[in-house]
């Protein structure tokens, strides 16, 4: 069943994930079956999967147990040795395969994406081409995992410094990118040499075991690429405890993790974490407004707003700012919220009630000590885990929404006055992964782009990601870096070897 077919059987979006999925050529997309040890696991128990726009079941999977990740364990670290005995470029060759299944399978992924996170289809097509763009540019770095050689500080010796595989790898990702995640992780883990075993977000299986079985059709072996689903605790403890898996990469929140870095810390694991944003938007008034609305519109509204890299407190300089409010408002009135499955939707559903919730209750507390709802219908009937696009003005710094990240589409916009005192509002957050700052000055520019305290910072745009840069956050945004070659090291253990006694 096409797209179409499936969307015309009712008016309304009941079903319509369920019909898209029913219509997918490849069956095994929706089997929900775990991958331990190249085998496809159906599980004794399942865990239901929701179309979270309309709460209804759309499939299920196996909820896999401690047993089962210890038995993954155990098979990833028997695969490790002949993974990374390979030549970099043939790991290369086989990433590459892999980028390109999922590239040639973009359609069905997609709607996976969609039915269960509830992103509009369009960005979930773009987040297989970003996830497919992290597993080719991995190929050739693993290539260039170059060591260097110190020039020596004794007499008689050679000085060398190699990067070796650190050993198995794990991954916890998050469901508000349910792919990219995933390869961003796995790509670089499996060009350094590491075999991988991902925990996906319960939310969002069915995209991570389809990409999984995309691997194994690309090649990667047995026990290279594992895919377990089910409880976060239940599977998490045995990657945490044993001393087997020497590195842990993990999105998601702040709070979880500390967890899971305190967890590590028994076993001394390299973690990477990338972490919960709060991103100041510094918007001066020399810029041109309408390219300061466009980039403030991407930044907030993408992925319904649920993406760390979003715009949570929107400075703009007191010049500008009646204007910039009125064409924020502008811009936001003509999003349109629905399905993600339906053509026209610009917003689609929360993934989780709870973030659904926090939305409300931030827009509540804001006007409740002051700030101007400007646009934002309260209800239109479209479900609990709706929001819809909401602009909050005049929000001040004693608000939740200005020192809690928001994760939905809700814009909080405060007034400043001068340069100096903006850059210590936006440094004021214990979050420090990304910044934007929109300004016609060089100088300033310049400046700012010194001063404001985060791991990523985008001058005059709101598009900066892909898999060049060294994605990751500063304070309690996170630790250590994805993408680029930052994020092949986190994979690597440096290994100093000095040849000594070598004059005759
Ligand atoms: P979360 O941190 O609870 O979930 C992320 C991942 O961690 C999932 O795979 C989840 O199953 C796992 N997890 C949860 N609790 C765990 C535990 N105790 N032990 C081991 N693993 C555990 O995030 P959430 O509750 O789904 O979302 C809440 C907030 O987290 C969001 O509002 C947002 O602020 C933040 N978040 C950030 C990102 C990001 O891209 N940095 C992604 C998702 C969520």
């Amino acid at each position: 069943m096409d797209l179409r077919t499936a969307r015309s059987k009712t008016s309304d979006s009941v079903g319509i994930a369920a019909r898209c999925l029913q219509g997918l050529r490849r069956r095994d997309f929706v089997a929900g079956a775990a991958l331990i040890d190249g085998r496809w696991i159906a599980g004794d128990e399942r865990d239901a999967v929701v179309d979270p726009a309309t709460g209804e079941q759309i499939a299920d999977v196996a909820r896999c147990t401690a047993a089962e990740m210890a038995v993954a364990i155990t098979a990833a670290e028997r695969s490790f040795a002949g993974w990374r005995g390979l030549l970099p470029a043939r790991r290369g060759t086989i990433l590459r395969a892999w980028a390109s299944l999922m590239l040639e399978h973009s359609e069905e992924l997609a709607v996976l994406v969609t039915s269960e996170q509830g992103k509009p289809l369009a960005e979930a097509r773009y987040e297989i081409a970003y996830g497919a763009a992290f597993l080719e540019w991995f190929a050739a770095e693993g290539e260039r995992a170059y060591g260097e050689t110190i020039p020596s500080h004794k007499p008689g010796s050679l000085l060398q410094v190699r990067m070796q595989p650190i050993g198995v790898a794990a991954a916890i990702t998050p469901w508000n990118f349910p792919v990219a995640m995933i390869t961003r992780k796995a790509g670089a883990a499996l060009a350094a040499g590491c075999p991988m075993i991902v925990k996906p977000a319960p939310e969002t299986p069915l995209s991570a075991l389809a990409v999984a079985r995309l691997a194994e059709e690309a090649g990667v072996p047995p026990g290279v690429l594992q895919v377990l689903v089910g409880d976060p605790v239940e599977l998490s403890g045995p990657l945490l405890r044993d001393k087997r898996i020497r590195a842990l990469s993990f999105t998601g929140s702040t709070q979880v993790g500390r967890l899971l870095f305190e967890g590590a810390a028994q076993t001394v694991k390299k973690v990477s974490l990338e972490l919960g944003g709060h991103a100041p938007f510094v918007v001066f008034d020399d810029v041109d407004l309408d390219k300061a609305i466009k980039g403030v519109v991407a930044a907030k509204f993408a992925t319904s707003g649920q993406d760390c890299l979003a715009a949570n407190r929107i400075y703009v300089q007191r010049g500008i700012y009646s204007a910039f409010v009125e064409a924020l408002a502008e811009a936001i009135a003509n999003l349109r919220v629905g399905h993600g499955l339906e053509p026209t939707t610009d917003i689609g559903p929360m993934t989780k009630l709870s973030v659904a919730n926090k939305c409300r209750m931030q827009i509540d507390d804001a006007v409740s000590k002051g700030a101007r709802l400007i646009s934002g219908k309260k209800d239109q009937n479209l479900g609990p885990s709706f929001v819809v696009p909401t602009l909050l003005s005049d929000v001040t710094e004693d608000m939740l929404i200005a020192h809690e990240e928001t994760f939905g589409p809700v814009a909080a916009v405060l007034p400043f006055d001068s340069e100096e005192e903006v850059v210590a509002r936006a440094n004021s957050s214990e979050m420090g992964l990304a910044g934007y700052v929109y300004t016609d000055s060089l100088r300033r520019a310049l400046r700012l782009s010194e001063q404001i305290e985060c791991g990523m910072l985008g001058i005059n745009t709101a598009s900066f990601t892909g898999p060049p840069i060294p994605f990751g956050g500063w304070k309690q945004s996170g630790l250590g870096r994805e993408g680029s070659r930052h994020g092949l090291a986190e994979y690597m253990e440096l290994k100093y070897v000095c040849f000594g006694d070598l004059e005759d």
